[in-house]
C-alpha cells in the first residue's frame, strides 16, 4: 500500500473498551476509586510529582513507524539484588495496524489516562468520581521499528517489551499444560497508565495523586458482541519507591506471571472482571447478595456481622490472588525467593517462604479468617509487607506457601507443568462450586484445591500433615484432607 493505512481500528476498539471501563465508574466510589482489578498488591498511590515517568526512546517510530519482525529482544530482569539487561528469544511482528504483536499480546496502548475528581468526607473517606478517560494525545499503538535492538532500561520501549516478554512466558507455560482449557483470549498491554485523582480540600487547596507500583489484569467485554479482551495494566513506579528499592515491578518475572494467573482463572470461571461489576457466572452478580456493610479498606466497616453471613465475592477475591501467586510461582519453575528485595512483597508473598517479613508463620487460623470475613478488626501494621488480613492479597500471603508446599509434596519429582495441571483442576472445580454462590466461602474454595490435589495423587497423607496444620481456620478443608 502506498498511502498511509486508515486509522488504527484495533487500537480504536481497544481505546473504546478502556473508555467504557473507565466510564463504568461514573457512580460515586469510595476509596479505592474505580480501577482495573485485580492487582498484584494493595493499592499504592503517590503524589503525581513523585511519578517516575518513562519517555519514548524512539518517538519517531512510535509516531509514524512500522513495526518489524524480531527474533530477539532485550529485557531488564530483577535478580533479587539488581536489574540487568538480558537478551532473550522472542517472536514479535507487525500487526495489521503496524503495532507490535506477539503470540498472546495483540498490541500495547500508549498514553491511557483516567481522571477522577475527589473530595474527602467528614469521616475521612475519599469519594471519587470519574471525570474522563482519555488517551493522549491520540490512540497510539506501541511500535518497534528496530529489529533485535536494545533500548535503554529507562524507556517506555523497555517497559513495554519486558512486560510483554514475561506475559508471553506465562502464556507459554499455560499452553504447555496438559488438558488446559483452550481458547484463552488474547490481550492488550497498557504500559504506564495514569489513574489520576484530583483532590480538593475544604479550604480550596488541591493536590493530585496517581496509582503507582502495581500491575493489574482486567477481562473486559468488547462492545457490540460477546467477544472479550484481556488488558494488562503496568503502573508506573514512584520515585520514592525506586530510590528505596531500585526495582520496577515489571522487571520482576513473578509480577506479570501473577497477572496472567488472574487471566487463567478468569478464563476458567468465564468471569468478566469489570471495575464495578464482578460476576461469577452468567447473570449471577454476587454484589447483589452481599451485605452492604461488608466493606474492607474502610475504617467505617461494620464489624460483628451476624454469624453465618457469607461474602462469597470476597472469599473468591482472596482465592483469586492465591491462585495467581501459585500460577506465577509454578510458571517460574518453583524458583526460590522470586520476590526477593521487592518492596512490600518480598518474603511475605513468596510462596517458597513459610514466614512473613516479621517472621510470623503463614497460614489461616480462625482469628485470621474472622478478620477477613469482617467479624473482627484488622491487625495493626506499620508497613506494607506485613499482612493485616483485611485484604485479598493477605489471603495470598497466608495461603500461598502452605498450598505450594502441599502441591509440591503431592507431586514429588514432577515438573512444573504437572503442578500447573493441579492448579487447572482446581480452577475447574471452582467453576462448578461458584455456580451456587451460597456455597462459596474461603473454606469451601480451599476444599476444591484439596480435591484437585487428590485427583492427581490420592495418597496425600503425609502432605496433609503440614497443610492441615497451616489451615486450622478452615475446618472443611482440613476434613477433606483427612479423608
Ligand atoms: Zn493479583
Amino acid at each position: 500500500m502506498l498511502h498511509r493505512p486508515l486509522p488504527v481500528l484495533k487500537s480504536v476498539l481497544a481505546v473504546s473498551i478502556l473508555m467504557q471501563l473507565a466510564a463504568s465508574g461514573c457512580r460515586d466510589l469510595e476509596n479505592p476509586p474505580q480501577k482495573a482489578s485485580p492487582e498484584i498488591q494493595r493499592q499504592d498511590t503517590s503524589p503525581s510529582a513523585d511519578l517516575r515517568w518513562l519517555a519514548k526512546e524512539d518517538p519517531s517510530c512510535q509516531a509514524d513507524g512500522l513495526s518489524v519482525a524480531v527474533s530477539e529482544i532485550t529485557v531488564y530482569e530483577w535478580d533479587g539484588r539488581q536489574t540487568a539487561p538480558k537478551k532473550v528469544s522472542f517472536k514479535g511482528s507487525a500487526g495489521p495496524d503496524r503495532e507490535f504483536v506477539s503470540q498472546n499480546i495483540t498490541g500495547s496502548l500508549i498514553g491511557f489516562v483516567s481522571d477522577y475528581n475527589c473530595t474527602i468526607s467528614a469521616t475521612g473517606a475519599e469519594i471519587c468520581k470519574v471525570d474522563k478517560a482519555k488517551v493522549q494525545p491520540e490512540p497510539t499503538a506501541f511500535r518497534m521499528c528496530r529489529a533485535n535492538a536494545t533500548y535503554a532500561r529507562e524507556s517506555l520501549e523497555s517497559l513495554t517489551l519486558t512486560s510483554q516478554y514475561y506475559t508471553e512466558s506465562a502464556y507459554s507455560f499455560y499452553e504447555a499444560i496438559a488438558g488446559r482449557k483452550s481458547g484463552i483470549i488474547k490481550s492488550i498491554l497498557v504500559p504506564q497508565p495514569i489513574f489520576m485523582r484530583h483532590f480538593t480540600k475544604a479550604d480550596g487547596t488541591t493536590s493530585d495523586r496517581v496509582d503507582v507500583n502495581n500491575a493489574s489484569f482486567a477481562s473486559i467485554p468488547a462492545d457490540g458482541d460477546q467477544a472479550k479482551m484481556g488488558a494488562f495494566f503496568i503502573f508506573p513506579t514512584s520515585q520514592k519507591s525506586f530510590a528505596a528499592s531500585g526495582v520496577n515491578l515489571w522487571e520482576v518475572p513473578f509480577v506479570m506471571r501473577h497477572e496472567f494467573g488472574h487471566h487463567v482463572l478468569s478464563h476458567y470461571l468465564d468471569k468478566t472482571l469489570g471495575a464495578t461489576s464482578l460476576r461469577l457466572a452468567k447473570d449471577v452478580s454476587l454484589e447483589s447478595i452481599m451485605p452492604v456493610s461488608y466493606r474492607k479498606h474502610s475504617s467505617e466497616a461494620a464489624f460483628g456481622l451476624a454469624s453465618g453471613v457469607t461474602a462469597p465475592q470476597f472469599a473468591l477475591d482472596g482465592i483469586n490472588e492465591t491462585f495467581a501467586d501459585l500460577f506465577a510461582y509454578f510458571a517460574g519453575n518453583s524458583a526460590k525467593a522470586p520476590l526477593a528485595g521487592v518492596r512490600c512483597l518480598d518474603v511475605s508473598r513468596d510462596p517458597s517462604s513459610a514466614v512473613t517479613a516479621r517472621g510470623s508463620k503463614k497460614g489461616l487460623d480462625s482469628a485470621r479468617v474472622a478478620i477477613y470475613e469482617g467479624r473482627s478488626a484488622p491487625l495493626k501494621s506499620d508497613g506494607c509487607s506485613e499482612p493485616q488480613f483485611d485484604d485479598e492479597h493477605d489471603i495470598a500471603t497466608a495461603l500461598g506457601q502452605p498450598m505450594a508446599s502441599f502441591i509440591e509434596q503431592a507431586t514429588p519429582n514432577l515438573d512444573a507443568s504437572v503442578r500447573g495441571e493441579v492448579l487447572l483442576a482446581w480452577a475447574s472445580n471452582l467453576k462448578i462450586l461458584v455456580a451456587t454462590p451460597s456455597n462459596v466461602s474461603l473454606d469451601t474454595l480451599v476444599v476444591e484445591l484439596v480435591k484437585a490435589v487428590k485427583q492427581k495423587n490420592p495418597n496425600v497423607t503425609s502432605a496433609c500433615v503440614h497443610f492441615k496444620a497451616a489451615i486450622t481456620g478452615l475446618p472443611k478443608a482440613s476434613a477433606a484432607c483427612a479423608n
